[in-house]
């Protein structure tokens, strides 16, 4: 429901950044709200709910390992490489007129098994739940036996009896799609109809429902979850609420930890880590930044990053006002080419947690993307889609800010993270097409 004039008066009024947002401006936010660790009691989930989760993922990695056999290298573990980019930070250093002190890496979730995104951690992990929560209760399973059994023609004939649905435009439905199909679920994933050809061709190819809606979004999700619903047998993943998605994501913080290890790379209150994640409903920069907040504490310092055509979670952190208020209600378009990040309205679940934990959140326009997507290209021959590639600018924004005076932090000892959330399964024609346009931009 759109405000009338007067209620944007009143908004921007309140909250005079909303000028800039509404002119569609990218914008840097502060987050007033943000809790030391010395208030993580007043979060609703805990350390021990991120280590049943990674628990989880350790009983389904025989299963992994034999239905996926790209996750066979890493034994059923599904994660991502930690990459140093210093060429890329000395382009940025060059041409973005930003000097970039400490240390630059990406966090290549663009490589992720299964999914090729960051959905390959929340969406894989919210259905690999859910197939356990029916084994355990139809006493499919046996006390101590292998999880490979779930690969078996007997659970997939099991599951062959539920159903499980999802509204997506993009890579949630991928990671949904696939990983349910594989299990043996009949899959259905409820898209707008402008959604990518090749995404609807690979739902169909690895055996998933695809549903296309001609209207707006929302229709497909509303339709989506009354269809699965519907269903006695039927489970609807809920991007808008899910705290398993959240958690799924949160395990990646434990994962960080043991590469940071790896590489003799210190965090400490001398030492602070800024990580920098792309933001859509909120969930998965919610759920990675709830891991690393209980792992590191006030020693790490999680901004989120909105195109300046979605600014979903900002305004809803901004006003106060969360999931109950949306882009369009203060004339915001959502119109963006990073799909990822194209949502109008943030996940409820995941934004009352973000609002106590992110430092603050950047907007960037599209061109700007596109820019990074070359540039990176150029320097470091990583290709990202053009959502992942939205905390590149996170050292710049976050250095000119007198965020680092205000915190006691020191410059040159920090750590910089960009989470590359996507592109690995962006066929190539299309990697190109982002190519060419960022490379045009920058001449
Ligand atoms: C989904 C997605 C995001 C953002 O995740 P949310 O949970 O929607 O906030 C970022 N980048 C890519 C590539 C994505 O697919």
């Amino acid at each position: 429901m759109a405000f009338t004039n007067t209620e944007l008066e009143a908004w921007k009024q309140k909250h005079p950044l909303l000028e800039k947002i509404m002119a569609l401006k990218p914008v840097y936010w502060q987050n007033p709200n943000l809790i030391t660790e010395n208030e993580f009691h007043e979060l609703p989930l805990t350390t021990q709910d991120i280590e049943e989760a990674e628990q989880l993922w350790q009983r389904f990695a025989p299963f992994l390992v034999k239905a996926f056999p790209e996750t066979k290298e890493a034994n059923g573990i599904i994660e991502s490489p930690l990459k140093k980019i210093s060429t890329m930070q000395q382009k940025l250093n060059e041409t973005e007129d930003s000097q970039i002190p400490g240390d630059f890496y990406l966090k290549c979730d663009n490589e992720l098994p299964i999914a090729g995104s960051i959905k390959a951690r929340g969406g894989v992990y919210e259905v690999l739940h859910y197939a356990e929560s029916l084994a355990i209760k139809e006493g499919l399973l046996n006390p101590g036996e292998s999880y490979k059994v779930f690969a078996s023609d007997r659970f997939k004939s099991f599951f062959q009896n539920y159903s499980i649905g999802v509204g997506s435009t993009g890579n949630l439905g991928l990671s949904i799609g696939i990983i349910s199909a594989k299990l043996g679920f009949q899959v259905s994933v409820y898209m707008s109809a402008d959604a990518k050809q090749w995404k609807k061709n690979l739902l169909r190819e690895k055996g998933a429902q695809v549903h296309e809606f001609a209207g707006d979004f929302s229709e497909a999700i509303t339709t989506g979850r009354q269809q699965t619903t519907d269903n006695p047998n039927g489970y609807f993943v809920d991007d808008e609420d899910s705290k398993h998605l959240f958690l799924g994501y949160s395990v990646a913080a434990l994962r960080l930890k043991k590469q940071l290890e790896e590489k003799d790379i210190q965090v400490d209150k001398d030492h602070p880590l800024f990580v920098y994640l792309p933001c859509g409903v909120g969930g998965s920069p919610g759920g990675i930044t709830f891991g690393l907040k209980q792992v590191f504490g006030d020693h790490v310092h999680c901004f989120f990053v909105e195109p300046t055509h979605s600014p979903s979670v900002l305004i809803g952190l901004l006003t106060g006002e969360f999931e109950k208020v949306s882009v369009q209600d203060f004339g915001i378009d959502n119109l963006t080419a990073a799909d990822g990040l194209a949502v109008g309205r943030p996940s409820r679940f995941s934004t009352s947690v973000s609002n106590k934990l992110i430092s603050g959140i950047y907007t960037v326009e599209d061109n700007s993307l596109y820019k990074l997507l070359a540039m990176l290209g150029d320097t470091e021959d990583i290709y990202l889609e053009p959502s992942a590639t939205a905390g590149l600018l996170g050292p710049k924004e976050v250095l000119q800010s007198d965020y680092l005076k205000k915190h006691g932090l020191l410059a040159e000892n920090a750590s910089h993270i960009a989470w590359a959330t996507g592109g690995s399964l962006v066929p190539e024609d299309d990697m190109k097409t982002f190519y060419e346009e960022g490379k045009k931009l920058l001449e």
